[in-house]
């Protein structure tokens, strides 16, 4: 049986087009791009095309660059841990464990680190984060989108009003769950802005820290000096290219994607029963991705579900992937925004790719709605 696939916030299907084209890198092409010989300088000139033309998605060349390294997580950390000076660093409580769980060590190693609240629609809570930023803010880190609730945080408003408190700390975010699909420019004051491969379409193992160069921040990983010396390791020539391939595609037809996304949000939310499924967070585009619904169906655990509709053929999330590993019962970020725990335990996620189709959200929703309504009728 082919599962539909709704799961697309945990990791996308490789592109077959953009693997193809990848191939190369690990065949004839398979040389390292330190090494002195042309073979070597030439993959070498191609990293630095692939460094161009992602960094060209999001944002002027004169402004940025781009430090490759080995996944979102990575450059969250050394955002985090290379960014906070002595003083205070602030974040929220929406933040993937990426930025969270870096932030916690930061408190254990004696950083003074401050946590914003959320709204109800699962945005952090600007004037609450405003008010945790003084002059010792070294940096703020708010994230684009949420993970698990798709919620859309205006990180170039946020941005501004910290840098008019603090012009002095740096702002970064987390922008892995909205590279690709939603259509946005780096602003005048975002410092620094993570991104990774294997959400659009590119591969596992790959990510990148997009820095402002005119800030100074230490590398996170030392040894052989690549990267200019911000990341140390040789480089992963495939999945540099396979993510170059990848964004260069959904960023050329990332508005029409975004429409079509938009479209089946909609219509998914339409289809889910509203007698036992309740939405999370803000149906306002403005205000969320379309890319991530968050529902929960009170009454009935989201893991139950989760695994009842796998058999089924439906593929979808109960939050974070990464955070299904922390074993615990309710996501912190759902409880932030003012979620019951009856709700937080019913939670799901479903996630869309730019392939999704009117099939596949209409198959999903009637597979949910009759696993979830017979739940319920079993437990009468
Ligand atoms: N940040 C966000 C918002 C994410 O959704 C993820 C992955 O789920 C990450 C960071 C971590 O990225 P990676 O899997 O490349 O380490």
């Amino acid at each position: 049986m082919t599962k539909i696939y709704l799961d697309n916030a945990a990791t996308t299907r490789p592109d077959a087009g953009c693997l193809e084209k990848a191939k190369i890198y690990l065949g004839d092409k398979f040389y390292n791009p330190s090494s002195m010989y042309g073979e070597g300088y030439d993959i070498r000139r191609e990293i630095d095309k692939s460094r161009e033309n992602i960094l060209s998605c999001v944002a002027r060349a004169e402004e940025f660059e781009l430090i490759f390294t080995s996944c979102g997580t990575e450059a969250d950390n050394q955002a985090l841990f290379c960014g906070a000076k002595r003083g205070n660093v602030v974040t929220t409580i929406g933040e993937h464990p990426a930025v969270y769980n870096a932030a916690l060590e930061l408190k254990q190693r004696g950083v003074d680190v401050r946590i914003a609240p959320l709204l109800k629609d699962g945005t952090v809570n600007v004037d609450n984060l405003l008010s945790l930023v003084d002059e010792k803010t070294s940096i703020v880190s708010c994230m684009h989108v949420n993970n698990e609730t798709g919620a859309l945080n205006d990180i170039d408003g946020i941005s501004a009003l910290v840098k008019d408190k603090n012009p002095a700390a740096l702002f970064h975010s987390d922008g892995v769950q909205a590279f690709g699909k939603i259509p946005y420019r780096l602003g005048k004051c975002v410092d620094m802005y993570t991104i990774s491969a294997h959400k659009i379409g590119a591969l596992k193992g790959t990510g990148a820290l997009i820095k402002r160069k005119k800030i100074s921040i230490k590398p996170y990983i030392y040894g052989g000096g690549q990267e200019k010396g911000m990341r140390s390791g040789t480089e992963n020539v495939f999945g540099i290219k396979m993510f170059e391939f990848a964004a260069l595609k959904r960023y050329s037809e990332i508005s029409e994607n975004y429409k079509r996304a938009t479209d089946m949000f909609e219509l998914l939310c339409s289809l889910l029963d509203p007698s036992f499924f309740k939405i999370i967070g803000e149906r306002d585009m403005e205000r969320r991705s379309p890319y991530v619904l968050c529902v929960s169906a009170p009454g009935v655990r989201g893991e139950t579900i989760l695994h009842e509709v796998s058999d089924k053929g439906l593929l979808i999330g109960s939050g974070s992937a990464c955070s299904s590993n922390e074993k615990k019962r309710y996501s912190r970020v759902i409880l932030a925004q003012g979620v019951s725990e009856a709700e937080a335990d019913g939670i799901l996620r479903i996630s869309l790719s730019p392939e999704t189709t009117s099939e596949e959200i209409e198959k999903c929703a009637k597979i949910l709605n009759e696993t979830v309504k017979f739940r319920l009728e079993m437990m009468k």
